[in-house]
Order: structure tokens, then C-alpha cells, then sequence
């Protein structure tokens, strides 16, 4: 199995990045946020409970997430050989999980690519996503709040990573190309591959 987590605050192009990174490497793609909407657009259970969390700019809780994503790398063949996951881990109790749940199926962390942009940057791309993503977390409110998360809840897990040493941080600005060029290059450094 070869994983990739890729990690990154609002708008910092994980989604866009990540699909470079299945064509590049064959992975599987999980994106929790994908996932979720998926809920949402089909009124589930879940989808009723996530709107509530995403809408006003939260994070889903810990427990929840955590089980979402058990079940998806249970009942996804696909993600047998290897997964990107873009969304996930959020939080140190996301991250602490997502290493057992691999290392119970011999597998771990090979790296973190970690998308570095600035918060007024963040702001402008959301905004413009906004006009047409229909997203409810793409308004100014929500966007402040979720970045507001982001560097309280998400940002400690670059720590956690770079002691794992796993963490390449990557310059998010530039064209897509350049950056996927970044990308390649760290992951080959550090995995040879
Ligand atoms: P990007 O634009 O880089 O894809 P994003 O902030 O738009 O990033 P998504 O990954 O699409 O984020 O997630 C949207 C929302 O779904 C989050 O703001 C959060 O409420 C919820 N969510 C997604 N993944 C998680 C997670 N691992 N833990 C808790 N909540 C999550
Ligand atoms: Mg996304």
C-alpha cells in the first residue's frame, strides 16, 4: 500500500492536486469532503448531521469521522493498493487513528504533502468558488471561521507529522503544473517513487 495524506488549509487545492496525484500514482482517492456532500445532495441520516457542522464552518466530530472513514477503507477494494487522503486527518485524534487503522492492514503514512498558502489568498480563491461551488461554507462568515479552525485544530498536525517525519511542505502558489512539479519531486525524494 502506498499513502499519501494531503493536507492543507480551505482552498489550498488538495482537491485539484490530488487529481494529479491519482493519475501520477494509481491511488485511490478519499476525500472526506466529497464524501459528506454526497450525504448531504442525497438528505441521509449523516448528510442531515454533516450540514449542520459544515454550514456553520465546524468540523464533524472526531468519532463520526473517524468511523467514516474505517468503513470506507473496509468496503473499497479499489483502495487495497494504496489511497490519497484529502481531508483527513484533521486533528491529532484523526491522525493518531488514521495510523492505526493502516498499521492494522501493514501499512502507514509513506508521506504528507503539505500545501502551503496564505490566508489572503485562501480568502480570494474560496470567494471566487463561491460564486458557483452553491457550497454553504463558501460565504465570508464560514470561510473565516473555517480558517479560524484550521490553524487552531488542523495546523498542529504539521508538528505531529514532521516528528513522524513524514511532512514535505510544498509552496501552494504558481500554476497547477509547477505545483504538482513540487509535489512529484518531494515524494520522490523522500519514497523514491
Ligand atoms: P479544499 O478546498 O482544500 O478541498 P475544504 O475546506 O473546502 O478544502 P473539504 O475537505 O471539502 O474542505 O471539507 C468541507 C467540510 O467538511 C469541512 O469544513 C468540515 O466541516 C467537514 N470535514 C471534512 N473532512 C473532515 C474531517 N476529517 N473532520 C471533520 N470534519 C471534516
Ligand atoms: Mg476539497
Amino acid at each position: 500500500m502506498f499513502n499519501i495524506v494531503i493536507f492543507g488549509a480551505p482552498g489550498s487545492g488538495k482537491g485539484t492536486q490530488s487529481e494529479n496525484l491519482i493519475k501520477h500514482y494509481g491511488l485511490f482517492h478519499i476525500s472526506t469532503g466529497d464524501v459528506l456532500r454526497s450525504h448531504i445532495a442525497r438528505g441521509t441520516e449523516l448528510g442531515k448531521t454533516a450540514e449542520s457542522y459544515i454550514s456553520k464552518g465546524s468540523l464533524i466530530p472526531d468519532e463520526l469521522m473517524i468511523s467514516i472513514l474505517a468503513d470506507i477503507l473496509d468496503n473499497t477494494p479499489e483502495a487495497r493498493d494504496g489511497v490519497i487522503f484529502d481531508g483527513f486527518p484533521r486533528t491529532i485524534p484523526q491522525a493518531q487513528a488514521l495510523n492505526t487503522m493502516l498499521a492494522e492492514r501493514g501499512a502507514k503514512v509513506d508521506a504528507v504533502v503539505g500545501l502551503q498558502v496564505d490566508d489572503e489568498e485562501l480568502i480570494t480563491r474560496l470567494l471566487k468558488r463561491g460564486q458557483d461551488s452553491g457550497r454553504s461554507d463558501d460565504n465570508l462568515e464560514t470561510i473565516n471561521k473555517r480558517l479560524e479552525v484550521y490553524h487552531s485544530q488542523t495546523l498542529p498536525l504539521q508538528e505531529f507529522y514532521q516528528k513522524q517525519g513524514d511532512f514535505l511542505g510544498i509552496k501552494g502558489t504558481g500554476t497547477v503544473e509547477e505545483i504538482f512539479d513540487r509535489i512529484k519531486a518531494a515524494i520522490k525524494e523522500k519514497c523514491g517513487r
